[in-house]
């Protein structure tokens, strides 16, 4: 049996498909045969520009023409002659295809990241991608379709990037498995979002296992099993049937409000990271959208999206929850969350560098771009603006002011909106712990972001596994910081929600009932764990049971007792 961190419930059962990395160095050759090289480069070239042109047109039916344009652009760019004879040229003169292409396309590179011009250094990344597939050609590497493996697949991998796990079609898999990555990883917030049983860091699996393998993984336990005895495949059967039968149970609380035991209501909200997902917030009930993490719109691109196409997904967002709050998170990127075609600096600490509200403030035309697009989408219904990784009252006063700027453009433009618009800020940082006071004097709500609490509280990187047994809400240093943020907004009159992971954990819940949050904000899939949990809860009992807690030292201490009073 093998361990990991458990990070998607559920039983996954199937057959394992491995995704390697690979190595895509190669040793320059002098060519003799210069005409038979030059085939096999443009027999490589082809095949890509034959699949690249078939992937766009799915592109073009499942997601939009724009999308499909961007890669029918990569099959373009590398027939072009200004490209492709180049490389020939290289080639005649006695140079291997290999070394052609990565010559021609780094010259290029170097060209377009030097240019003024976005457009034009937004092209640096697709030359990259356009270099390293035809490079896997060359090198006879061949590309796992994520996209289209089997039902019943268990995918294994050493790093599921979040492009990778967007790519995944429920259906087809069962169960993921990881080397790296913790509870609040990207990869692990869009397994749980699809609803499919994940064990993360579970170290040498990717070796440990072949394709074709049976595996078993239990995302509750975060046990895994490679082609287990037919006892434990039995009993992980029932188990699997027992998941599937609560989850039915839970069907009780469809359309009910969130409600304690003693009927004190509470706001149960959704985090989102696509527009198509707020469907699923409210399909699974979801009261409001409590974080619409932003940043997936500029991920799954390759360019930056422009106002109007940021303001389509927002509105999308804010029509499909009808006159639902939709609290909309300004671009959070960084530390685990890259986008190639900003070209971020490579930093030695990327989770305390250059991100989030530090790099939009240092990048107004973004910043603006984005506030404009969410702004104009308040028009629709309930829109809020949050703020990520505010370290200083500095930062949300900035953003105040732009989001004021804003809406004395709009005014003179005509351009509708919400005019009393909520700013509130995420309070994710010690600093932001600790001048919460101050903080709470300048937004208008606050919401917890735990996952980063926990990281930034606690000083561990909250992917790392080396560390993982430190990374926990559960830390009296967390905990307390929790209760001091919810007493500092409840002081100054401001709501205060959570959107952190921890906000649907059942051993944190009857904390968040006694320290008096108002707003849980969830994975849709957990909206009706979260109410059912919520609901066998008084006050006055979680009271008690904080009292205890908070007077414990450790976090072993902390969740013993916890795991004691939880209540099936
Ligand atoms: C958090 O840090 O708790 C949070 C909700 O933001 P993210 O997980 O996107 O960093
Ligand atoms: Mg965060």
């Amino acid at each position: 049996m093998y361990k990991g961190i458990a990070v998607s419930r559920g039983i996954g059962i199937g057959s394992v498909c491995r995704i390697v990395k690979h190595d895509l160095s190669f040793e320059p050759r002098r060519i003799e045969d210069t005409e038979a090289e030059k085939e096999r480069f443009h027999k490589a070239i082809d095949a890509f520009v034959d699949e690249t042109n078939a992937m766009a047109e799915d592109v073009r039916k499942r997601i939009g023409v724009k999308e499909a344009e961007i890669l029918r652009g990569h099959a373009v760019m590398i027939s072009d002659p200004a490209m492709s004879g180049e490389m020939d040229k290289m080639i005649d003169q006695g140079q291997c295809a290999e070394a052609a292409l990565s010559a021609v396309c780094d010259m290029f590179i170097g060209m377009f990241s030097r240019m003024d011009d976005d457009n034009m250094r937004q092209r640096v990344s697709d030359i990259a991608d356009v270099k390293t597939s035809i490079l896997k050609k060359l090198l006879g590497i061949e590309e796992i379709d994520i996209k289209n493996v089997a039902p019943g697949t268990v995918l294994v991998s050493s790093d599921l990037t979040p492009s990778m796990t967007s790519q995944i079609v429920k259906e087809n898999v069962t169960g993921i498995l990881t080397e790296t990555g913790g509870k609040t990883s990207h990869s692990a917030i869009l397994a749980r979002a699809l609803e499919i049983p994940a064990v993360l860091s579970v170290p040498g699996i990717v070796d440990a296992v072949k394709d074709r393998d049976t595996v078993i993984l239990d995302g509750t336990e975060g046990e895994v099993f490679v082609n287990p005895e037919g006892d434990v495949l039995s009993k992980y059967m029932l188990k699997r049937e027992e998941f599937i039968r609560r989850q039915a149970e839970l069907k009780n609380y469809v359309g009910k409000e969130t409600l304690t035991a003693d009927g004190d209501r509470v706001e149960l909200f959704c985090n989102i990271g696509t527009p198509r997902d707020a469907k699923k917030a409210l399909k699974c009930d979801g009261e409001g959208i409590g974080l619409f993490r932003t940043e997936f719109l500029f991920m799954d691109n390759t360019r930056l999206p422009s106002e109007d196409e940021q303001f389509e997904a927002y509105r999308e967002a804010v029509e499909t929850m009808a006159g639902r709050p939709v609290i909309i998170r300004t671009l959070d990127i960084g530390g685990d969350k890259d986008i190639p075609y900003l070209g971020l600096k490579k930093e030695d600490n990327p989770f305390l560098g250059f991100r989030a509200v530090r790099y939009c403030l240092g990048n107004e035309d973004i910043c603006r771009t984005q506030l404009r697009a969410i702004i104009r989408s308040s028009a629709f219904g309930k829109v809020r603006i949050m703020v990520p990784l505010v370290t200083t009252v500095d930062e949300i006063r900035s953003i105040k002011r732009l989001v004021s700027d804003i809406k004395e453009d709009f005014v003179k433009e005509g351009i509708d909106h919400d005019t009393d618009l909520e700013v509130g800020c995420m309070i994710e940082t010690a600093s932001a712990s600790l001048i919460a006071d101050l903080l709470a004097a300048e937004a208008d709500f606050f919401s917890i972001g735990t996952n980063d609490l926990t990281q930034y509280t606690m000083s561990v990187d909250r992917g790392n596994p080396s560390v993982a047994y430190l990374y926990s809400p559960f830390q009296p240093s967390v905990l307390r910081s929790i209760r001091y943020i919810t007493e500092c907004a409840h002081r100054a009159g401001i709501p205060v929600g959570m959107c952190g992971e921890a906000a649907a954990d059942p051993l944190m819940i009857p904390l968040l009932i006694a320290f008096g949050l108002d707003e849980y904000s969830v994975n849709p899939v957990l909206v009706l764990t979260a109410r059912s949990i919520i609901s066998k809860w008084s006050k006055k009992e979680a009271d008690e049971l904080a009292r205890r807690v908070m007077e414990l030292s450790t976090e072993e201490e902390i969740t013993a007792v916890l795991r004691e009073a939880m209540k099936e």
